[in-house]
């Protein structure tokens, strides 16, 4: 199959959060497969070092431009491959959209910026006169993908027959912008317009339109493909979803196992595997604790969060909490995050109130996200929606054990221990409430001190196949279904 994968974010290109993991990932899996050739479109921001990653631009895709609110937008092309694989990468570069401080911006141009992206990978495709038999869509950024299909590319015998994919890795996200960006971006104007196909909430949806046109919608795991069809977690799509029911699907991410792996992780203190994972994992916690200036005791639990700070977090669940369940159960707390300011001002005040059993960085650093999954001995996510969540993953591979909220990706890969005595492979609560987090952090802390039970919860984490061949075939069959099967 020939697969056009449009994202905004690509490890190891550029990273804002998960999604990036996943564009990362998932081309390479389905290139590994055999059998298909993935062509990835994705923007130049200012921040892609193109030389490092052997980039080259296109000159025979010079003078290419997008017509977007009446102004020519002209756009080169780079181009280049995922690293180590035959999945073709295109970088479009306006500097006027893509030069900015940051990835995803509040400018009033927003739309504009992925529209153009958008236009791009069509035109890109047309010039090289390469037939997609699926276009695979991520998010709002890329979701007028099959919009503009049928609306302004139909005419292009190249595109009959494509397949088109949307996956939704948040739901939170949704771009909407003015209804005049609609006809700018060269759809049909009145269908944003009140009660049309590309309209919610007064304005252009772009997450609507590739909800209505797709040939199926993907999420990033099954409990998130169903509870998006619920108010709660619908973001005012539900009904939209529970319409086209039948077309969606939930397919769990899998991780990078080659980054993401303590046996050959060059970012840690000491690698280990599961043989040696309880000295393993004492040496990386005396590493982790020191940066910090804590002290390191086998006996006393060291808890890690690696997170944005966002509301979908859940992580002001603990703000009631915390500082009586540090001084009750004395564990230790580690925490690398950065986001919203109320977070970090709180993880910093509470390093500040408790600093021997506290340790807060405040700001972006891969390096120590692999030393906490490998240092910490718990891992906790009490997110308030998690559609698939990969920490829990990178926990439940470094021997860490989760601790989280029952919702999306982190329900399809956490078992808890009380509930599925033998099997369980972490700690899970379901009612978002601070009594509720405490209590499940009191269980785990008490298990932590029974050594035996506590390695074969370990075992049974680092044992689980979290690898992207397992999520590739899925889609692969998904994309075959797309083609031949209406829903
Ligand atoms: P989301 O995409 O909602 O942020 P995920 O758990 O799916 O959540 O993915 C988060 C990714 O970003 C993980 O790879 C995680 O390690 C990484 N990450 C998040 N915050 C930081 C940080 N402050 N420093 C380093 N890595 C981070």
């Amino acid at each position: 199959m020939n697969i056009c994968f449009v994202t905004s974010e690509c490890v190891p290109f550029v990273k804002t959060g998960g999604l990036a993991d996943v564009s990362g990932a998932l081309p390479r899996a389905l290139d590994d497969m055999g059998g298909h050739a993935v062509k990835m479109f994705l923007p130049l921001y200012d921040r892609i070092r193109v030389f490092d990653h052997g980039f080259v631009p296109a000159t025979d895709l010079d003078g290419s431009h997008v017509t977007i609110s009446g102004v020519r937008r002209q756009y080169g092309v780079w181009y280049g491959h995922l690293p180590e694989s035959d999945v073709e990468v295109y970088l479009i570069d306006c500097p006027h959209y893509y030069h900015r401080r940051r990835v995803y911006t509040e400018d009033p141009d927003e739309g504009e910026r992925f529209a153009l992206l958008q236009h791009a990978a069509f035109q890109i495709m047309q010039r090289y006169h390469w037939h997609p038999d699926i276009i695979h869509a991520h998010d709002w950024q890329a979701a007028l993908m099959p919009a503009l299909l049928k609306h302004a590319y139909s005419w292009d015998g190249l595109f009959h027959g494509t397949g088109t994919v949307l996956t939704i890795h948040n739901i939170g996200y949704q771009g909407l912008f003015a209804p005049a960006l609609a006809a700018g971006a060269g759809l049909p104007g009145w269908e944003a317009g009140l009660g049309g196909m590309l309209e919610f909430s007064g304005a252009f949806s772009f997450l609507k339109s590739g909800i209505v046109l797709a040939d199926r919608i993907t999420t990033v795991s099954p409990t998130y493909a169903r509870e998006i069809r619920t108010p709660e977690y619908g973001e005012g799509l539900e009904e939209l979803l529970t319409w086209r029911e039948s077309c969606v699907s939930g397919i769990l991410n899998g991780i990078d196992t080659n980054e993401w792996n303590p046996a050959t992780d060059q970012r840690i203190y000491r690698t280990y595997s599961m043989k040696d994972v309880g000295e393993g994992k004492w040496a990386n916690k005396q590493a982790l604790l020191s940066q910090f200036g804590l002290e390191a005791r086998k006996e006393t639990p060291v808890f890690g969060i690696v997170s944005r700070f966002a509301p979908q977090k859940g992580l002001d669940l603990l703000f009631p909490i915390l500082v009586g369940l540090l001084d009750r159960l004395g564990f230790q707390l580690i925490v690398l995050g950065s986001g919203d300011s109320r977070t970090e001002k709180y993880f910093r005040n509470l390093a500040g109130l408790r600093p021997e059993s506290v340790g807060t960085y405040i700001g972006y650093n891969e390096d120590l996200a692999h030393q906490i999954e490998a240092g910490a001995d718990l891992f906790l996510m009490p997110s308030t929606y998690e559609p698939c969540g990969l920490n829990q993953m990178y926990s439940l591979r470094y021997g860490t054990v989760p601790v989280v909220r029952k919702t999306g990706g982190l329900a399809d890969t956490v078992i808890d221990v009380h509930e599925h005595p033998g099997a369980g492979n972490g700690f899970s609560f379901q009612d978002a409430r601070p009594d509720v987090v405490a209590e499940t952090i009191r269980r785990a802390v008490s298990v932590f001190g029974h050594r035996r039970e506590w390695s074969g919860i370990q075992e049974r984490g680092m044992a689980t196949d979290f690898s992207w061949r397992r999520s590739a075939r899925a889609y692969r069959d998904l994309f075959r279904s797309a083609l031949t099967e209406p829903c």
